[in-house]
């Protein structure tokens, strides 16, 4: 079969690929449609921690496939299904108390087996998700993305009626700023980084697109443009009794600079959040499965698997005045 596999040396290519089989506990999924994220070119550069990562690596780790046989109890040859990416022990004391992103063992499709930017992939029965028909495909693609951020929003006892600001304008971003209506909030805005991406976050439902950080604070600020300096204006910028998530990612080793009586004065939480648990990623499939969200404005570039190499250039280019939401690669039947 082909593949988009990296060696993480700076490339990806499309090449042929052994098949997987299916035995045992693993189910065959036909990859249909595969998103592509910032942590794909860190895995193709290999900035990404060694301890999170096994090559030569077929990448895709946000995709929606269709099942290639009957499964019982999962669904017919042929039915949609979105599959959660980490691979969760089951026995560990993360595990058992339901925090299975923290898992002893580290194990995800995409990183440390094989992705799902190929003709055929094989997942864990257990982790495979049928979609209703009405789902649609550039909806169901972002799960994994939703899922990263549902769980950083739904960590916190959060109220209605919030003040929230969202820091960056990538995918997540926008998609944390899109899931944020579901708090009731008071208003939502959106701090970017490049006005290009203006109409596009404004699509999320976001009250306010602004460049700079305003003068007031918010009391919840999501920060997901993953910069030191972000960070600094997260934490700055929460108001008093507020809370700041970081699910955006700084450089390894990077500091900042932060005035901890303010944050104890201020009644401030400061929370991070590591990918998403088995809970996040099966609400995320109930509230697609109700067409609750449906994500898929943010899809701005689509190639396919054989022109795959362009999407990874799509996604390293910065260019400012290109409006660049989520990159997909549709994998031909
Ligand atoms: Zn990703
Ligand atoms: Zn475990």
């Amino acid at each position: 079969m082909k593949a988009l596999v990296t060696t993480g040396h700076g490339d990806a290519d499309v090449r042929d690929w052994p098949s997987p089989t299916a035995h045992g506990d693993q189910v065959a999924v036909r990859p249909l449609l595969v998103g592509m994220c910032g942590t794909d070119l860190e895995l193709i550069d290999g900035s990404i921690d060694p301890a999170y990562v096994r090559y030569p690596l077929v990448l895709g780790h946000e995709w929606v496939g269709q099942l290639v046989n009957d499964v019982e109890g999962v669904g017919v040859a042929g039915r949609r299904v979105v599959v959660e990416g980490i691979i969760p022990c089951g026995e560990c004391p993360a595990c058992r108390r339901g925090a299975t992103n923290l898992c002893a063992t580290y194990d995800e499709i995409g990183f440390t087996r094989p992705g799902a930017m190929a003709e055929l992939i094989t997942a864990p029965r257990s982790l495979v998700h049928q979609l209703d028909d009405a789902v649609a495909l550039e909806d169901a693609v972002l799960a994994e993305p939703m899922a990263v951020v549902w769980r950083a929003l739904t960590r916190l006892p959060l109220r209605e009626n919030l003040s929230v600001a969202v820091i960056g304008d990538g995918t997540i971003a926008l998609l944390a700023a899109y899931l944020a209506a579901t708090l009731a909030p008071a208003d939502v805005t959106i701090i970017g980084r490049r006005e290009a991406q203006r109409a596009l976050a404004k699509r999320t439902g976001a009250t306010n697109f602004v460049l700079e950080a305003p003068a007031t604070r918010f009391d919840l600020v999501i920060e997901a443009a993953g910069t030191v300096a972000s960070v600094h204006t997260a934490i700055e910028h929460c108001a008093r009794g507020g809370s700041v998530i970081l699910l955006g990612l700084p450089p390894h080793g990077s500091g900042v600079e932060i005035a901890p009586d303010d944050i104890v004065n201020n009644d401030v939480i400061v929370q991070g959040s590591f990918s998403y648990t088995r809970d996040a990623f099966a609400d995320v499939v109930a509230h697609l499965n109700a067409r609750q969200w449906q994500p898929s404005f943010l899809l701005t570039h689509r190639y396919s698997l054989d022109t795959a190499q362009a999407a990874v250039t799509a996604l390293r280019t910065n260019e400012l005045d290109v409006v660049r939401g989520k990159v997909v690669v549709e994998i031909a039947p």
